[in-house]
């Protein structure tokens, strides 16, 4: 049975690289009918708060990365906090201490400093090491200890040999022997280390594949010693590339919105995020680029994922974004909409309702125009503000044959039976016919003198959803 984690750090909120490695376990795992772990990786004491775990989990589930075991859900290997773990650290440590695999360590941090001065003094890489270490677990050392309520690290003594990683992305990885020295696996304060506290978790999990990021190709080493050591069985690495920005450095905050939650705010929908996501290293077999989420699934494969870092590109997403937004009903996009909507104070909560009809007609009229939902405000308003006719406008009903024709079609307008889309069509067309005025700078002009914009919805729906007294009152004053 396959078994995969996501082992976030709740230390702020979810980036697209943590939620694109989310996404790639939770495709590994539906692909194979197995099973998607979400472990929180709390130790950090000091930077882990409740609100981002919360976050986090909010944010996944927006996303519809459902996870099958975790921290609110419970499952058979928990907890799923790491800092509700902290006993199971204390008994997995001590058993390598037992076995001589790993030691207590009495030596006092500034004994450790001067070691290091030296190492560095004589252009050595300070690296620790048992029998360095040894000399000062002294009986009169471990009295001392006991008296101030001291408690000794403990330390994994790092065989000097070489290991070989046959990673399922990046191949096959050698880290040369006498590169690391001994390390703390169990701090004094009964706080593992992280190196310790994944390969530990992730053995009693029993997680079969660990797929994350390669910032964590070198702390594999130290994972591959501490499998070895406890004799259990290595689940498979895959580590994904980084995701970078334009300019080719590791993406981060410089280049833009990177929580997943700032797009969530700026009206991305979760299925075209995923979709991009998942194209951020991965691609679908028939190239697809617009994916839904089951083909996903029952396409991924690891084999699939580049060893190359993939280019976050947001001209890419906000297209697929738009792509995904025309695909929605317009009651589907309304009710998404309706957030941002609210927020521009057009229309009150409680009117939603009552304008229903008008609001579905103005997002059918709007929808090609979306790529972001926050652009919803902007789109929507001239229908609730006041555009002020534009010089452009004023200027060319100089020209007489068109303004003779705005006389005309605002008699029209003033006179039809009902304010139905047919009629508008009817009046405008004949308008047109009957002054031969020149189409194009007509309707250009008749767009400006009601939005006040170059571009917009169709012409007639931007009439239609006006209404005949904004329609009339925007015309005339256009005093032509
Ligand atoms: N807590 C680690 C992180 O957020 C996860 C490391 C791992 O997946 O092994 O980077």
């Amino acid at each position: 049975m396959v078994r995969v984690r996501f082992a976030p750090s709740p230390t702020g909120f979810l980036h697209v690289g943590g939620a694109r490695t989310a996404l790639f376990n939770y495709l590994f795992a539906k692909n194979q009918n197995g099973v998607f772990v979400l472990r929180i990786e709390d130790t950090d004491l000091e930077r882990s708060t409740l609100e981002s775990e919360q976050s986090l989990l909010r944010t996944m589930k927006w996303l519809g990365l459902h996870w099958d075991e975790g921290p609110d859900i419970g499952g058979p290997k928990g907890p799923y906090r790491q800092s509700e773990r902290l006993d199971i650290y204390r008994r997995m440590a001590y058993a390598l201490v037992e076995k001589g695999k790993a030691y207590e360590a009495y030596v006092l941090p500034e004994e450790l400093e001067a070691m290091r001065g030296k190492m560095l003094e004589n252009k050595e890489s300070p690296r620790y090491s048992h029998e360095t270490i040894a000399q000062y677990d002294t009986p009169e050392r471990r009295q001392e200890f006991a008296q101030k309520g001291w408690s000794p690290v403990v330390y994994f003594k790092m065989p000097q040999k070489e290991y070989v990683l046959n990673d399922r992305i990046k191949g096959r990885v050698v880290f040369k022997g006498g590169t690391t020295g001994d390390f703390v696996i169990f701090r004094s304060t009964g706080i593992p280390v992280y190196n310790f506290a994944v390969v530990v978790d992730d053995a009693l999990m029993e997680i079969t594949h660990v797929i994350r990021g390669d910032d964590h190709l070198t702390n594999t080493l130290r994972q591959l010693a501490l499998y070895e050591a406890y004799q259990m069985p290595l689940p498979e690495f895959a580590h994904v590339s980084m995701i970078l920005g334009p300019d080719g450095s590791r993406l981060s905050k410089r280049h833009g919105a990177t929580a997943v939650e700032n797009f969530r705010e700026m009206g991305y929908l979760p299925e075209s995020l995923i979709n991009y996501l998942a194209l951020l290293g991965w691609s679908h077999p028939q190239e697809n680029e617009i994916c839904a989420l089951n083909e996903m699934i029952r396409a991924f494969s690891l084999e699939r994922v580049s060893s190359n870092p993939a280019i976050f590109d947001s001209g890419k997403l906000l297209w697929m974004n738009g792509m995904y937004i025309r695909q929605l009903t317009p009651e589907a996009l309304l009710e998404k909409a309706v957030p941002f909507i609210i927020e521009t104070g057009y229309i009150a909560p409680e009117n939603v309702d009552v304008n229903k009809k008008w609001l579905l007609e103005a997002m059918k009229a709007i929808q090609n125009g979306i790529h972001q939902l926050d652009e919803v405000g902007e789109l929507l308003s001239p229908f609730f503000t006041d555009p002020i006719p534009t010089a452009e406008a004023l200027r060319s009903l100089e020209d007489d044959r068109l303004s003779a024709a705005f006389k005309l079609l605002y008699e029209r307008f003033d006179s039809i039976p009902s304010w139905e889309i047919n009629e508008i069509i009817s009046v405008i067309k004949a308008v047109v016919k009957d002054t031969k005025v020149n189409p194009k700078p007509f309707y250009h002009t008749l767009r400006l003198a009601l939005t006040a914009r170059d571009t917009g919805p169709e012409l007639v729906h931007v009439v239609h959803l006006l209404g005949r007294n904004k329609v009339l009152n925007r015309l005339g004053r256009l005093e032509v």
